[in-house]
């Protein structure tokens, strides 16, 4: 593994991954009358557009079963969008077929949630970092294939010696550091981490986000960060990106966002993170959020938050909130800020260029 930045392919765009109006649904039930198709579609993700630059980490944050992983595994076109476009490096992958998207796996990798399940028990660590290699034939000789992987070990603060022992020998922390080796042994340029510290312990935690932070300094990765948790994202993202019920509800830079989150539903997350000093914990006022998170099946009409919004609004019940552009790299979608698009140019908005300030939101 080199210790140098990743180099970027010649002419490759700055722009690493883009995102245009992505949909994923899944058919759910089958109806009794021949060909009549599926009852219903879960739309686990429902218009997401979003842009990602070199060495930059966008924080993709919400509830459980609001649509960040299957996102997540759109973009990497290990599930099939239903619509909208994927681009990477400027190329559009949308529809490669799994050969041509062969060339291109080397260069998109993913780190998982669970680092007791992504790991085969029954292979040697240096068995599992080095399986990437030999499937798309990288060493030439098995020496070249050894200090590969031991340098894979140091890399992600591993002793090479380690190299032989089996998951089972690793603490969480450690057999997380393995699944970062294993992704990082194609030399991608992206990673997408899907909750990639939540199953860890917190004093654990933050010290493989450190390894995530050191390696894009070291090696200029970009991310997309999947987590439930803001508290998590801070560290880390650059930008970061709230879902909610399959769409974006907000997307700013890091600093913009702690500092004033504009969707209630933002509001809420926020809320949710613990303050260290326990006596402004006590004195602070909370957004809470009640209910639970309606059926992807059948969003509801008008602002898909209305329900649970402590500051819904008659219109929040009608008009569906297109995500704004609000200029100095921030986008809302809600009723509270500025005018509003008519529902009807929403997808337009989300992918064509911006009309003039407040503007809906070209990919963000
Ligand atoms: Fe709440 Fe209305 Fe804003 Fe939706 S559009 S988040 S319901 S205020």
């Amino acid at each position: 593994m080199s210790e140098n930045p990743t180099p970027a392919r010649p002419g490759a765009p700055d722009e690493v991954l883009r995102v245009e109006d992505l949909k994923v649904h899944f058919p759910v039930g089958q109806s009794i009358v021949p060909f009549r198709g599926p009852l219903a579609h879960v739309r686990a993700v429902d218009g997401v557009s979003f842009s990602l630059q070199r060495g930059e980490t966008l924080g993709l944050v919400g509830e459980s079963g609001c649509g960040k992983s299957t996102t997540g595994l759109a973009a990497l076109r290990m599930l099939e969008p239903t619509g909208g476009r994927i681009l990477f490096e400027g190329q559009d992958i949308t529809h490669l077929n799994k050969a041509a998207m062969r060339p291109l796996r080397r260069r998109l990798q993913m780190v998982y949630q669970d680092p007791y399940g992504c790991l085969n028990p029954r292979m040697a660590v240096r068995d599992i970092i080095a399986e990437p290699l030999e499937v798309h034939g990288i060493c030439s000789h098995r020496g070249e294939l050894q200090d590969r992987v031991a340098a894979l070990l140091k890399t992600v603060g591993l002793l090479p010696d380690m190299a032989d022992r089996f998951p089972h020998e690793f603490s969480g922390g450690q057999r997380q550091r393995i699944g970062i080796a294993r992704a990082l042994a194609l030399e991608p340029s992206l990673i997408i981490c899907d909750e990639p510290v939540s199953a860890l312990d917190v004093s654990i935690q933050a010290q493989v986000v450190n390894v995530f932070v050191e390696l894009q300094q070291r090696l200029g990765l970009s991310y997309l960060f999947i987590a439930h948790d803001l508290a998590v994202v801070r560290h880390i993202s650059n930008r970061i990106a709230v879902m909610y019920l399959g769409r974006i509800v907000e997307i700013a830079p890091r600093d913009a966002l702690y500092k004033a989150p504009l969707h209630p539903y933002t509001q809420a997350l926020m809320a949710a993170v613990p303050v260290a000093d326990p006596v402004v914990e006590a004195q602070r006022q909370r957004a809470v959020v009640v209910g639970e998170v309606p059926s992807a099946m059948r969003p509801p009409p008008g602002c898909r938050f209305h329900p649970r919004c402590p500051q819904a609004m008659p219109v929040c019940k009608t008009q569906d909130p297109a995500l704004l552009d609000l200029g100095s790299g921030r986008a809302v979608a809600c009723h509270l800020h500025p005018v509003q698009m008519p529902a009807s140019t929403r997808k337009d908005a989300a992918t064509a260029g911006a009309p003039s300030a407040p503007r809906a939101a070209t990919t963000p």
